[in-house]
């Protein structure tokens, strides 16, 4: 039986998973150009990480990778060295590029089933071989956020954090309600539609009613299978049915995030409603996801969202597109019918959507 608990005078033992991502690039003095660094010159150019006197192990991908090549065979490896590692440590730190960090974070959530330790996704937007950065900062505090535990009441010794958060800047965000809004600002990360988990500022000031609680004693299972059979269509003034009808015809595809206007709403017009149709009668689960950041889906509001609805699409509710698209990759993947994951993408799982 795993035990999550651990006095304060034990030394915290955290495990580094090193993707790669501009955090750990540095730039090279004759060409200029950033090049990834190895995880040893990393640590090494992070001397405070000694101070906080933790115990660390890592794991790193070789070469390290810019995250915009991220697939799901490596997720598979991120999960499968979270669970070989499960029970020896307190917590994992994972660096990662900003660019599909979110990805991760919400693949991550819905793979690692009965998760109770924290997972901590963390990057840069500068590298931390560079004079200016912030990168230290961040790997500092998800090491810090890894190792927090309860300190009083019936959960105490307890890991604070019990899922996969992403943490940047100034913020911790739930990792599957998270989505990447800066290519520039320090605080790259925001959640819309779900609050912080916790602040940093001074003090790392955590929101204890917003953290997800999961049952100590619960074991971790993987579900690492996601089906590459779905994909993503965004609605906009001039697309044309031909387009539409070659993105859900396209042989083997079971399901497709349908990025649609405002509430949920898309055109409400033969040419669109008509394929749309077919496409689920056919057997394909089609999700309705807001193209808007913040808010959600409400497909009955206005009749351009309704006439979906009667097509027989999905609402995908507040879930990001990240999320969205993740939970149907990792619900076809454990080999479910098209009637079981219809009804799975209206129910949190893992805190994805607000029911
Ligand atoms: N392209 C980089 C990556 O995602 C950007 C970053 O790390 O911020 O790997």
């Amino acid at each position: 039986m795993p035990t999550t608990t651990l006095t304060k005078t034990q030394t915290p033992h955290i495990m580094v998973i090193y993707t790669g991502g501009t955090i750990g690039m540095i730039e090279d003095a004759r060409t200029g150009a950033l090049a990834p660094f190895t995880f040893d010159h990393l640590i090494a150019n992070v001397p405070k990480i000694g101070r906080l006197g933790f115990k660390l192990s890592h794991y790193e991908f070789d070469p390290p990778i810019d995250s915009s090549n991220m697939n799901p065979q490596l997720w598979k490896t991120i999960a499968e060295v979270i669970e070989a590692n499960y029970n020896d440590v307190d917590g994992f730190v994972i660096l990662h590029g900003t660019d599909t960090m979110a990805y991760t974070a919400s693949a991550l959530s819905f793979m690692l089933e009965g998760l109770a330790k924290p997972v901590i996704l963390t990057g840069s937007q500068l590298p931390i071989g560079e004079i200016r950065e912030d990168g230290t900062e961040n790997v500092i505090t998800a090491l810090q956020i890894a190792a927090e535990r309860i300190s009083s009441g019936e959960h105490s010794g307890q890991p604070m954090i019990q899922e996969v958060a992403i943490s940047f800047g100034r913020h911790l965000w739930r990792g599957c309600r998270a989505t990447k809004e800066s290519s520039t600002d320090f605080g790259a990360f925001r959640s819309f539609n779900y609050p912080p988990l916790a602040d940093m500022d001074l003090h790392i000031c955590y929101r204890t009613d917003y953290l997800r609680r999961v049952d100590p004693h619960t074991s971790l299972t993987l579900q690492t299978s996601m089906s590459q059979t779905v994909g993503i269509i965004s609605v906009y003034p001039g697309l044309t049915q031909a387009t539409l009808k070659r993105q859900l015809e396209t042989p083997g595809m079971q399901g497709f995030i349908l990025r649609t206007f405002g509430a949920g709403n898309a055109p409400c017009e033969p040419w669109f409603v008509d394929p749309i149709t077919q496409a689920v009668k056919d057997g394909k689960v089609l999700v309705n996801i807001t193209q808007c950041p913040a808010g959600g889906v409400e497909q009955k509001r206005y009749a351009t969202g309704d006439a979906l609805a009667h097509a027989g699409v999905i609402t995908g509710l507040d879930m990001t597109c990240e999320a969205a698209l993740t939970k149907l990759m990792s619900l076809f993947g454990r080999g479910l019918t098209s009637t079981q994951v219809a009804q799975l993408m209206t129910k949190s799982l893992v805190g994805e959507l607000s029911e």
